[in-house]
Order: C-alpha cells, then structure tokens, then sequence
C-alpha cells in the first residue's frame, strides 16, 4: 500500500524493512513493514512523504480532480511491489504469485515481465475490478518511469498514444482476472471493453470472472448492531420495526406499495439518472423511496428537487454513512440497482442478506446474482429480485411495476425474501476459486525459497 498517514497509523509495530533514497524524482523513499490490525495480517507500505502525505482522496486532489502526478504516486507503488515480489527489498520474503489489482497496480506485471536479470520471477495476476478507470498518461511518463520506450506500441502499453497502466497490467500479466463471471464475458465486447476488448478477448482463457463475497460475520441482519431490530430468515416478523424506523427517519409517510431503497455512488455508471426518469412510475404505483448517495452534482440536485416536490414520498440523503446503508438494507421492501454497468456489485449483495428484494438491471454481477421473477422461477422457489435489460428508464419502469404487484401478494414477497436470504455468497466460495487459480501458476513443486540479497548494488533500481 502506500503508506498513507491513515495506513502508517493504523498498521501495528511498524519498522523499516529499506531506505531507497531518492525514486522517480521522490526524495527519501522507504520501505516499511507492519501488522494490518483485523486478521494480523503483514502488509509492505511504500513510503514517500511527497507523494502520499497529501490532504483529499488517494487518488483525487480535494477539488474532485486526479492528482497531477498520479503516474508517478502508483508507478512508484507498482515499482516496489514487484521489487518486493522478487524478494529485492525486503530479505526475509519473497512471492510466489503476485497479484495486481486494477489500474493503480498495473504496471506491476509490466516491471517483473521487462526485469532482466537471471533472479526467479514471481507468476502475475491483473485482476479488474472497474474497466472504466484506465490510468491514461501522457507519453513523457514512460522514462520517468523507468519503462522500456520500446515497449510504446499498440502490442505493449501505448493505448491511443497514450501510456496506460490498465493496458499493461493486461498485456503483460500471466493470468487477467475480473469480479463477476458476467463482467469478464462482457469486458470482451466493444459495448463494456472501454476500446480494451480486443486485448482482453485476445488473452482467451487466460480471463476469468470470479465473484467477489460478502463478509457473513459483518453483514449479518441477526446481529448487527445498527439496526433497531434484528431477525433471521425464518422469522422476518421484527423486520417491520427497522421498516417503520427507516419511515421516520426519512420523514416518509406509510406507502401503499414498496418502500424502494438506494444505496449507491450517484454516477452514470450506477444509471440513476434513469431513476429519475422513472420516479413517476414509482410514485404512481404507491411506492416510496429512500437514497442515500452523493458524487455527481446534478443527480444530487436531481433528488433533492425530487424529495422537494414529493415530501412525505421521496427522501434523500446526500453523504457516505455506512450506519444508514444498513439500516436502508434493513427497512427497505426493495433495493434498487439500474447499473449501466456492474463488475460486481455488493449492494445488492447487501440487500439479498437482509431481506431487501433487489431489483437490478441485467449487466455484469448483478446478472450473476440475481435471479429474475419469471413464473417459472417463483414456482420453482428460486426467484429472488427483478432485472430489466435495457438501460432506459421504461425498462426500469417495467420492472418497477412488475415489484410493485407482486409486493401486493405478501405470500409470494415472502417467498421472494426468503429465497434471497438462502443465496450464500461468501468468501469461501470466492477463495477456492482464487486457490484453484493460484494453483494453476504455481504448482506446490516450484514452491518459492526466499531469496538472500547481496549487501549492496544488486537491487535494480529505476532512474531517481
Ligand atoms: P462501487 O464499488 O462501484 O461503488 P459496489 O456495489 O461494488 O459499487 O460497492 C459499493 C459499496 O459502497 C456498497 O457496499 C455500498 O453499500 C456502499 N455505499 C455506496 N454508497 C454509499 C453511501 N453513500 N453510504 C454508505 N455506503 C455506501
């Protein structure tokens, strides 16, 4: 990670493991070493005071912008992770497998493919978890970076002219993996490659879609402390208290039909837009909505307005709370989930787990996930939600009406809820997969020993 003054305090009994001196124009770069509190697990920070110390987001500057030298801030971070996985930096352990994880770490498989040293390689993993964010920059960063210039080709990373970290995580990457299988099929196709579908559909089986899970222990409707009140799926009688407190809470008079929930990032991606289209066929069924979100200006305003001209109806709150999600999970009839495009997605996870019927469009995870309510399926008892298929705001209106009556029918919404409930999708799942592939790079036989460093001069180093 970087070391972020967040993560440099969270992490316990922190020591440095290598001065590095100056990097990539950084001054005073070092390696540190430490113990990520929940799960002990040991975790390398890299840290270089210039790049990391810095007031807004890791990756946006506090006026919403991307930090101007973000190439620098994540080169240096792929940098010394593969210098780590080779066992450079740090003597006492090196990796077998390393895996990357979207654009920010994505030069990382790039490094260990142009290391030209006789040293043993580490097996590498790109893993995706949202295309539409690609690490673009302008060529003059490939010296800085300490890149081959004659890898600045459509075959490398070059992207339209440009460097991309996304790009060459997946062209230099031994295995590419994605958080849905839905999103690794789609990620090959012009209408979800992000102008990466022709690499991506090049690389084959080498893509997989494993499906991210959700921490049981957390997010568990039995015992979480943030709601009013707990239950389980064969007794869903006290769910009627988190109901009515989510009511009150945002001012909502009792609806006729469902009391709709959103959890999400106001952006186009999560098609809220669409919502706002298809309020009035919400509201003229009867239903009520409760959001929480905030990001993109005009869909804040857009909802504001909303709750303006609905009081009583439309309730909005515009922040991250991760205390009030719950309880909207909680209290909600329905969470709603009109993505443009989904990787996976974890709210509707979320809102399986708690009793909350999802209704979602038919892209990416969410398509994996949940299982429409066609006739066949609610008499078969595996129906869980409601999924539309065009992103527009009739199809979601479609497939509000089509929650709305059968919310009328409390026997069949029973079913529904106790169905979503059923749905397992924990880690265990998610991690034989990622075992199994793991395997598959690194059979038990070429085990790695770690590796024993010289005492000086021998660690390839980029240009300072
Ligand atoms: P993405 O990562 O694209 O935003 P996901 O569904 O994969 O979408 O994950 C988003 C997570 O963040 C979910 O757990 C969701 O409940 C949570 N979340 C999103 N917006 C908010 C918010 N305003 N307050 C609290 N939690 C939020």
């Amino acid at each position: 990670m970087p070391a972020y003054p967040a993560v440099k305090a969270r992490l316990q009994g922190l020591e440095t493991v290598a001065w590095l001196g100056q990097l990539f124009g950084s001054p005073r770069v070092s390696l540190l070493k430490g113990i990520v509190p929940d799960g002990q697990v040991p975790a390398y920070a890299i840290d270089a005071p210039g790049l990391f110390d810095r007031p807004g987001s890791p990756y946006l500057a506090p006026g919403g912008v991307d930090w101007a030298d973000n190439a620098i801030r994540f080169g240096l971070l792929s940098w010394a992770a593969a210098q780590i996985a080779r066992g450079l930096l740090d003597p006492d352990w090196r990796a077998e497998i390393c895996q990357a994880h979207d654009w920010h770490a994505g030069l990382v498989p790039a490094y260990l493919a142009f290391a030209d040293d006789e040293r043993p390689k580490p097996a590498s993993i790109l893993t995706i978890h949202n295309l539409a964010f690609q690490g673009l920059f302008a060529p003059d960063a490939v010296g800085p970076l300490g890149l081959p210039p004659s890898a600045f080709h459509p075959g490398g990373f070059e992207f339209w002219g440009k460097l991309s970290f996304m790009k060459a995580g997946l062209v230099y990457a031994d295995r590419v993996t994605t958080v849905s299988p839905g999103y690794a099929r789609e990620i090959a196709t012009v209408e979800y490659g992000c102008g990466l579908e022709g690499v991506i559909a090049g690389r084959g089986g080498d893509v997989r879609g494993i499906l991210n899970g959700v921490d049981e222990g957390v997010w568990d409707p039995a015992t979480d402390p943030n709601l009013p009140a707990h239950y389980e799926a064969g007794d869903l009688a006290p769910r009627a208290e988190d109901r009515a407190a989510l009511l009150a809470e945002f001012g909502l008079e009792p609806p006729a039909g469902p009391l709709f929930g959103v959890v999400s990032r106001l952006t186009h991606q999560k098609g809220l837009d669409l919502l706002l289209d298809a309020l009035p066929s919400l509201l003229a069924r009867g239903g009520a909505l409760a959001l929480l979100g905030s990001e993109d200006p005009v869909l804040e305003a857009g909802f504001l307005a909303a709750a303006r001209v609905h009081p009583g109806r439309i309730g909005v709150r515009i922040g991250y709370d991760d205390r009030l999600s719950r309880r909207i999970f909680a209290g909600s009839d329905a969470i709603l989930v009109p993505s443009r495009f989904e990787p996976c997605g974890l709210t509707q996870l979320y809102a399986l787990r708690y009793g909350a019927v999802p209704v979602v469009r038919r892209t990416g995870g969410l398509g994996d996930t949940v299982a429409d309510a066609t006739p066949e399926a609610i008499a078969a008892g595996t129906a869980t939600g409601f999924l539309f298929d065009a992103a527009t705001a009739s199809d979601l209106a479609g497939a509000l009406d089509r929650a709305s009556a059968a919310y009328r029918d409390p026997v069949l919404w029973r079913k529904l809820q106790a169905a979503g409930m059923a749905c397992r999708f924990s880690w265990d799942v998610a991690a034989a997969s990622y075992a199994e592939l793991y395997a598959e790079l690194s059979p038990p036989s070429a085990a790695a020993p770690p590796a024993s460093r010289s005492k000086s001069g021998s660690r390839r180093r980029p240009p300072a």
